[in-house]
């Protein structure tokens, strides 16, 4: 028992030794940040995350990337709006998962995964390709921003302390002090995470606007979006699930707003930044 506290310990050591050199320039904002993983990594991951996805989806006999035409036009939008992005050289690839979920997701490396729920007519949330614009710039965002990546390794630190905790208190059969510290770990995961993820959502929202604006797609279509699931949220109370996210839509409309004017100006410049 002894043993694998020490263990613990080592693995921590060589972990926060590690990490003094995971210092690293976010791609978008330029400011310093941390990130354990390199961009290899990324790829490597979110490639993990893709092909598991889509094969589970198959072994279910939800069919993957049935309509041609859809995949085309999901194509050409994460195309036009990889090529304004902050790290266009990730192997982009979106898939289109035929069930009725209105959802999207980005596995890290520029992974994308859009559910054909999206466009249903009830519960979906576009109904235009500017929409859909808004959508998958929104996950081309949280690529470009590294927020799989930054959030895993910022839960590196707590998680190692946390087994050095746990393992002290086992080998001392100090049942109290795990059972505190296991609630410990729960507060933080609920509040710590979920602070960083309500930020990363905005800066998605935020960081995505600019892209599908400079990519040539009108960014009132984002607030259109949210104002929509403002409406919905108030007629049922079940959110949406692309939307199930921290921030409250009243909130994001209210950011997206007054992002408008001047994502609307490169929207008209019509000449991508560089
Ligand atoms: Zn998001």
């Amino acid at each position: 028992m002894r043993h694998s506290s020490w263990l613990y310990g080592i693995i921590a050591v060589a972990a926060l030794l590690l990490c003094g050199g995971c210092a690293t320039t976010d791609y978008v904002t330029g400011a310093e940040t941390y990130n354990f993983y390199t961009l290899e990594d990324d790829v490597r991951i979110g490639k993990e995350v893709y092909s598991q996805t889509l094969e589970q989806m198959r072994t279910k006999g939800i069919p993957v990337n049935e309509d041609r035409e859809r995949v085309r036009e999901l194509q050409t939008i994460v195309d036009r709006i990889v090529a304004v992005s902050d790290i266009p050289q990730f192997p982009y690839e979106v898939a289109l998962i035929h069930t009725n979920v209105a959802n999207a997701m980005a596995a890290p490396g520029g992974k994308i995964m859009v559910f054909e729920g999206l466009w249903d007519r009830e519960k979906g949330l576009v109904s235009d390709r500017d929409e859909l614009a808004a959508v998958l710039a929104h996950e081309i965002a949280h690529v470009n921003a590294r927020h799989s990546t930054e959030a895993m390794t910022r839960d590196m630190g707590p998680s190692i302390l946390f087994a050095i905790g746990a393992a002290y208190a086992q080998s001392q059969e100090k049942e109290e002090f795990a059972r505190i510290l296991a609630g410990t770990f729960m507060v933080y995961q609920g509040v710590v995470v979920t602070h960083y993820s309500r930020r990363a959502e905005y800066e998605a929202d935020r960081v995505g606007m600019m892209y599908m604006a400079r990519a040539g797609y009108d960014p009132e279509a984002a607030v259109r979006i949210w104002r929509r699931v403002v409406e919905e949220q108030g007629r049922n109370h079940s959110p949406l699930s692309f939307i199930s996210t921290h921030p409250s839509a009243p909130q994001r409309v209210q950011q997206l707003e007054a992002l408008l004017p001047r994502a609307r100006e490169l929207y008209l410049s019509g000449t991508p930044e560089p």
